[in-house]
């Protein structure tokens, strides 16, 4: 014989056992489409960010250099042409820039649109300020007596950025800017057999860039 037992709404196990039906209910497993659907959202939002950055990538890639002479006022004359990668140099082995010769405190002058992407004291640069601009090349402004921008700053090219100075290991000789293009991908074509000649898959000369401007 089957057991019966009677259950009414108003005795305490017939509430107990309401009150844990209720409970497996609520912390019953969600249906599998939700979780799907929060995979799919994730994959939409992983391609749109993607092609942000592809986009962002190529504007940067893109946009072209509108060159400036990088002092207020120099010619090529104000530097010598033969000092990229002139050798002996100190501790850094070949001079890896050119030096623009001016009266301290005359302005520094950005060379080209770009965001600074740092700027502050480093042993051998001193004053600091390194843009990033178009084809993804850092351009490095050393020796600085003053900074005049921020970090984040979108410059263009011919705004002041600071001024002319012989901050780092320029102390003591002529005021000077010191002035390198740094490429951000390497381009090994441009290696050769000259002392570090392999760095010049990333730096770029100066004098050939701002020559004809
Ligand atoms: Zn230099």
């Amino acid at each position: 014989m089957p057991i019966h037992i009677s259950c009414h709404r108003e005795t305490i196990g017939c509430q107990l056992f309401a009150s844990m039906r209720r409970h497996v209910e609520a912390y019953k497993p969600r249906p599998m489409i939700s979780e799907k659907k929060h995979v799919e959202n994730g994959l939409f939002i992983m391609k749109k960010l993607t092609l942000y950055i592809a986009i962002f990538i190529g504007l940067v890639a893109l946009l072209p250099e509108r060159i400036t002479l990088p002092v207020k006022g120099a010619t090529p004359a104000d530097w010598n042409a033969k000092s990229f990668w002139f050798e002996p140099w100190g501790t850094s082995g070949v001079h890896k820039g050119i030096d623009i010769f001016a009266r301290k405190g005359t302005d520094v002058l950005s060379t080209t649109d770009g965001i600074v992407v740092f700027h502050g004291n480093l042993p051998k640069g001193g004053q600091v300020v390194v843009v990033l601009g178009p084809r993804w090349r850092l351009h490095y402004f050393a020796h600085l007596n003053s900074i005049n921008t921020a970090f984040g700053s979108f410059v263009r090219s011919g705004e002041k950025i600071g001024t002319v100075g012989d901050s780092g290991n320029a102390k003591g000789k002529p005021a000077h800017l010191h002035y390198a293009i740094v490429r951000l991908y390497p381009a090994f074509w441009a290696m050769d057999t000259t002392t570090q000649g392999y760095k010049k898959a990333l730096f770029i000369n100066p004098d050939h860039f701002l020559r004809d401007q």
